[in-house]
């Protein structure tokens, strides 16, 4: 069998085993070529169709209107926070950012480099919610309204688009929920992410930004985070990750196979909702600390042996769940505890083996 490991990683994360079967067939010659995909020039007839029909995929998937346009640049999800605000922060010099958690922190953090940042409602001092709309200040004159979609460390997920009353373009990080779920695209001005969490490994990031956003960069905006230059060379202005992109078009692929997001968001619905049910039948055994109504879908952190979590147990656990080959449930430094993973390659039955683990663990140890 090989390769039976249960990954419940938060990223790199599991790619559906199909389409790593694929890979490794045609890795030594793609397309009976004799050459690997990995040694071809980004300029060649292969690598072109390869870029084409992944951006063809991400618009068929997302149904993107005909005015966005579909990138692919390097620099992961952190380099899609500076390329955000070189790219468009200079509109009026300032924007604001609705922090959720790490991830939009990182990007608001980010982008005060290059210009005002507002944050639409103070830090909360723990995250775990969403304040309500009402509450919060929007500048009518912001370059854009920044959000990030699935807060990836602490398990925040908006339930919603964010209220956009001054219709600046809406701009988020889909690194972790991308093709989870449908989206209206037309709402926004961009949506950006890494393609490591849900759609591919490692090396490339994706970006849907609509046209009129293009060609106003700053004037110190590096080369490779322009988007108006990436957009212009069709997304090969330099060399590209191409056995990323490579491998993101084959998962895509697989999206649009299995249902695409429609199937893809009734199966991680599914899937969490498992998850969430067994941590709210364990007494208070398994505890998440996340508000009900913005609980990820994707990515689930709970704490082991009451609300604040028993350290021993929690390093137990993830010691025994690596016994039956589930790895990568720790969870992230900076706030502990568990946190599993649920992303797309991760199947409902991935979900009952470690719920099975969950309630047997709670019997021996509790
Ligand atoms: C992983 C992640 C990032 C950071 O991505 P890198 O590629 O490591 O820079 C940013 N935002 C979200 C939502 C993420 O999940």
């Amino acid at each position: 069998m090989g390769n039976t490991a249960l990954n419940f990683g938060a990223g790199p994360a599991k790619l559906p085993r199909e389409v790593l079967e694929d890979v490794q067939s045609e890795l030594l010659s793609f397309q009976k070529s004799g050459m690997s995909i990995m040694e071809m020039s980004h300029r060649s007839k292969e690598y072109s169709k390869i870029n084409n029909d992944a951006q063809a995929a991400i618009r068929k998937l997302l149904n993107v209107p005909d005015n966005y346009r579909v990138l692919f640049m390097q620099g992961g999800g952190l380099g899609g926070f500076a390329a955000v605000a070189l790219n468009l922060i200079n509109r009026t010099g300032s924007a604001d950012y609705i922090v959720t958690g790490t991830w939009s922190n990182v990007a608001a953090k980010e982008a005060a480099k290059y210009g005002k940042v507002n944050l639409v409602y103070p830090l909360a001092d723990k995250p775990g919610s969403i304040p309500d709309q009402s509450s919060w200040t929007l500048n009518p004159d912001a370059s854009y309204l920044y959000y990030c979609d699935n807060e990836t460390v602490d398990g925040v997920e908006f339930p919603f688009i964010p209220n956009n009353p001054h219709n600046v373009p809406l701009v988020a990080d889909m690194s972790s929920s991308i093709m989870t779920k449908a989206v209206d695209v037309s709402k926004f001005g961009v949506i950006f992410g890494g393609a490591q969490k849900n759609i591919g490994p490692a090396g490339v990031v994706f970006v849907i930004i609509r046209e009129d956003l293009l060609g106003k960069p700053m004037d110190m905006c590096p080369t490779i985070l322009n988007f108006t230059h990436i957009n212009k060379s069709n997304s090969v202005h330099n060399t590209p990750a191409t056995l990323s992109v490579y491998i993101m078009e084959k998962v895509l692929q697989w999206i649009i196979k299995n249902g695409g997001v429609e199937g893809m968001q009734k199966q991680s619905l599914e899937k969490s909702n498992l998850l969430y049910q067994t941590l709210a039948n364990s007494n208070g055994y398994y505890s998440c600390p996340i508000d009900q109504n913005v609980r990820s879908r994707i990515n689930i952190p709970f704490r082991v042996g009451g609300e604040k979590g028993n350290e021993e147990l929690e390093a137990k656990f993830l010691e025994e769940a690596e016994k039956l080959k589930m790895y990568q449930l720790k969870g992230h430094r900076s706030v502990g505890g568990i946190r599993a993973s649920l992303y797309n390659a991760i199947s409902k039955q991935d979900v009952s083996l470690l719920i099975k683990f969950m309630e047997e663990f709670q019997r021996a140890h509790s």
